[in-house]
This record gives structure tokens, C-alpha cells and sequence, in this order.
């Protein structure tokens, strides 16, 4: 049997609260052959949250030994916890020819960019400021200085959407996971191609791309 090719890996970023997560979700739900990394993280736990699933949940410790050995691919600290993406996994499904996702922040983003620059960066924009404010208090789970930091830091966030590949603008989740399908080159579940616009922001042919500024105000 042909050795398989290795797959290609995409990187997801954007501010907190854009719905990175439930985007990840819908796209696994169209193609469940995609492999989402779990990332190490410092942060405690939300209400619902898995150790192994949705995040691998360690203390500051575990978490500089994972540093030490180099067993991190890339990691940052974020909003006052420390996350990173574990090297090995990640390498080993691309080799296996399995698609990944990483769903991470812009300093990580850049790390990837610069250890691995075949790999994808799409950043995932909201709607408008206003949208991702509403959001980022509404889901309710964060205190408000938490809040309040986090939208700074999305400010700082926004304003990177150039260093990207493409831009999916997550209006509705469902049209903005279809065009995270044909980004990656897959077909969907429906069987519909793949192709699509890599190179650049132009992708207004994108359904869920289409996009008004999201920038916020001064
Ligand atoms: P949350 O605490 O809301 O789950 O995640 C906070 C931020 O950390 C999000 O922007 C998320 O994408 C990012 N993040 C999650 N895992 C990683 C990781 O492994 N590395 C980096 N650099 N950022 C991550």
C-alpha cells in the first residue's frame, strides 16, 4: 500500500467569545474524520468541561514541565492562565493523513506560522464588536475583570485579522462551518466540493464569509 500523504493542518483564531468552539463542533459534526488537538491549560475547569476532552487540565507545575521537555508544539498565557497544544499528537495524525485542527490564540498562532509554515491560519471574525461583547458577558461565565480583560485582549486580537490566510466571519455557525470545510479542502457531508479560496481575504463566494468590519470602537 502507498504511504498516505500527510494531511494538512489548520489553525483557528480569534478573540474570546467569537464561538471558535462551537464552530469546532459544528465542523467535526460535518466531518468527523477531523482531529481537534486537546490543549494543556492552567485554567480551572468550567461547569461541563472533561479532563481529556475538552482541554487537559493541569497545574502551573505539569504545565512548565511540559515547557521543559519541549513537549509543546506552541503555548502562551492568555487572560492570566497558561495554554499549549501537545507537539506529539499533532504530528503524528498529520503524518497518519488525518486533517487537524488547532483552536488557539494569535500568540500561538504565530508560533505554529513560524515552526510549521505549510500549516493554515484562519482567523474566525464576529459579526461586529458589538456581537462579541454581547457575547463574551452573555455567555456568563466569567467574572467581570475576566470580562473585561478578555475584550481587551480581543481588541489587540482583531486588529492581527491581516496576518491570516483567510477570514470566516461566524454569523451563523452553521454557513461559517461549511466554509471552514471548503478552506480545508474537504467535501461536506452533504458531498458538496471542496475548493476554495486560500490565499487571501477575498472570499466573498464563502458563504459564512461575507464580512462587514468587526473592528471595534476606538
Ligand atoms: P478559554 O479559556 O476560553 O477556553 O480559551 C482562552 C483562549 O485560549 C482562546 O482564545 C483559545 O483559543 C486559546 N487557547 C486554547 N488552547 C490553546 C493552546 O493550546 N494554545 C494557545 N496559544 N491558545 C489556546
Amino acid at each position: 500500500m502507498p504511504p498516505r500523504r500527510p494531511a494538512r493542518l489548520t489553525v483557528l483564531s480569534g478573540p474570546s467569545g467569537v464561538g471558535k468552539s462551537t464552530l469546532v463542533a459544528r465542523l467535526r459534526g460535518q466531518r468527523p474524520d477531523v482531529w481537534l488537538s486537546v490543549s494543556a491549560t492552567t485554567r480551572p475547569p468550567r461547569p461541563g468541561e472533561a479532563d481529556g476532552v475538552d482541554y487537559f487540565f493541569v497545574d502551573h507545575a505539569e504545565f512548565a514541565g511540559l515547557v521543559e521537555r519541549g513537549e509543546l508544539l506552541e503555548y502562551a498565557e492568555f487572560a492570566g492562565n497558561f495554554y499549549g497544544t501537545p507537539r506529539a499528537a499533532v504530528l503524528e495524525h498529520l503524518a497518519d493523513g488525518v486533517p487537524v485542527v488547532l483552536e488557539i490564540d494569535l500568540q500561538g498562532a504565530r508560533q505554529v506560522r513560524a515552526a510549521l509554515p505549510d500549516a493554515q491560519l484562519v482567523f474566525v471574525a464576529p459579526p461586529s464588536w458589538d456581537a462579541l461583547v454581547a457575547r463574551l458577558v452573555g455567555r456568563g461565565t466569567e467574572p467581570e475583570d475576566v470580562i473585561e480583560r478578555r475584550l481587551r485582549t480581543a481588541r489587540i486580537e482583531l486588529a492581527a485579522e491581516a496576518e491570516f490566510d483567510a477570514t470566516v466571519v461566524n454569523a451563523s455557525v452553521e454557513e461559517a462551518a461549511l466554509a471552514l470545510v471548503a478552506l480545508m479542502g474537504l467535501s461536506g457531508s452533504d458531498g458538496t466540493t471542496g475548493r476554495a479560496p486560500v490565499t487571501d481575504h477575498d472570499l466573498a463566494a464563502q458563504p459564512g464569509a461575507v464580512r462587514p468590519g468587526a473592528v471595534p470602537p476606538a
